[in-house]
């Protein structure tokens, strides 16, 4: 039998320890398998494995002790066939330009999932915000917005926030575009603050968002989502939130990690007092809990397993121990192609990033309708729209895998190549 594509990117993958592979080779993987289930044209396949456009560039910032420091970013933009490319921007010190199309690439899977007339980009500035001033985190905004200018605005590439970015970021960059701009242009970036035409709900949408699909999981595996318990790693916009969010459903918040310190508490925690010491302390100074390892917490016994940090951290070597009925990928890219095979054999029902984070673009796309029209939504209405929006996604995705016989991410991955695809030929590219 002639060998397919997938069985040779699977046997490449264990030659090369897939665990090695950045990304950028992993979001290709997850292409390759979803064409393959499709039967998709390889044209198709080769014009969706690169981004459309990758921009790199450096600026000068001056510190507060007076010295220039110059800093790197990109942007990508990976298919803008649907609509302009849209996604986050992250400051990282370990940023890179492979992660960032990788990033992109997902983001135009995540618009496609969820049918939105958007397309995918992503970018990055290599710093560690952690150890910089407000005004030297303003430069840096303004450095990076004033270095891409050309290339975004509300026709083109729409930014907006992602790791270790946030609102006021987003209010900066706005504000350089429409100095440069003469004009006043809300609609180039989201996640902007509400006096500048953000979006009511938008701060909360990717927890939310993450919450309503783990609700229609649940459903589908006929468990009650009152007391089920819970274990989240990163304590960031989206893990803080979907912790909120899970406690007033009635969840038990049973363990919680951020970059420094992983804690466990089998009664559940307080999540308002967990969110108190990690704005004014530390996590691990929550009084009668267990310390533990990011590895332990990956591996505890519990219903949900939130993954809401960063890239690769369910691999082959602890699928294989994840007790969790449900993952729900917060973060973007956080399971490897060998540990999402491990998953699926041992029966662990996995809600894929490009679905289970779909609500920050979902309401930021919901922002960039609300800036063309200079007419703002109440929360209601944007929560209503998002949970409008994903539990539709999130239906037509289950019944497309049941359909295959595949899981849910590839039933996802599906489903956006072929909206992609249809605008592509609409347009002639194919
Ligand atoms: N950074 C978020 C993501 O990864 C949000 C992107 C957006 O709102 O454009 O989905």
């Amino acid at each position: 039998m002639a060998e397919t594509t997938v069985n040779r990117l699977n046997s490449d993958m264990k030659k090369n320890h897939i665990e090695n592979l950045n990304p950028y080779e992993i979001v290709q993987i997850q292409i390759e398998h979803a064409a393959e289930k499709l039967g998709l044209d390889r044209q198709v396949v080769e014009i969706l494995k690169k981004p459309q456009r990758v921009i790199y560039v450096s600026f000068p910032v001056k510190m507060d002790d007076g010295s220039i420091r110059v800093f790197e970013g990109f942007r990508a933009q990976h298919n803008t066939a649907i609509g302009p490319a849209k996604g986050g921007i992250r400051f990282h010190p370990e940023v890179t330009m492979d992660e960032v199309k990788a990033l992109s690439m997902w983001m135009t899977f995540k618009c496609g999932v969820v049918g939105l007339p958007l397309g995918g980009g992503k970018g990055g500035v290599v710093c560690d915000p952690t150890k910089l001033s407000k005004r030297e985190l303003e430069q840096i905004s303004r450095g990076f917005m004033e270095a891409i200018e050309e290339f975004v605005g509300p026709d083109k590439d729409i930014p907006a926030p992602d790791v270790y970015t946030n609102a006021q970021v987003m209010g900066w960059m706005m504000d350089t575009y429409s100095r440069i701009n003469k004009a006043f242009v809300p609609g180039v970036i989201t996640g902007k603050p509400l006096a500048i035409g953000g979006s009511l709900g938008r701060n909360e949408a990717t927890a939310r968002g993450c919450v309503i699909t783990i609700k229609e999981a649940m459903k589908q595996l006929n468990k009650p989502l009152e007391k089920a318990t819970v274990a989240i790693q990163g304590f960031g916009n989206a893990g803080r939130i979907a912790a909120r969010l899970l406690a007033q459903e009635g969840c038990t918040i049973v363990a919680v990690s951020d970059s420094k310190h992983a804690i466990f508490k089998p009664d559940g925690f307080d999540v308002a007092k967990l969110e108190e010491l990690k704005q004014h302390a530390s996590l691990d100074q929550y009084e009668r809990a267990e310390r533990i390892t990011q590895e332990e917490l990956l591996t505890l016994d519990v219903d949900i397993l939130i993954p809401a940090a960063l890239e690769n951290v369910i691999t082959s070597k602890n699928a294989s121990q994840v007790k969790a009925k449900i993952i729900a990928e917060a973060a973007n890219g956080p399971t490897t192609p060998e540990a999402d095979e491990i998953l699926n054999a041992n029966g662990v029902l996995v809600i894929p990033d490009i679905l289970a984070n779909a609500g920050g673009v979902t309401v930021s796309y919901f922002e960039g309708i609300q800036n063309m029209l200079n007419y703002y939504w109440t929360e209601e209405e944007v929560n209503s729209k998002l949970e409008e929006f994903l539990v539709r996604a999130y239906k037509q995705v289950s019944k497309l895998a049941k359909e295959y016989h595949t899981d849910l991410r590839n039933a996802a991955f599906m489903i956006a190549i072929l909206r992609i695809k249809e605008a592509m030929e609409a347009r002639g590219w194919i």
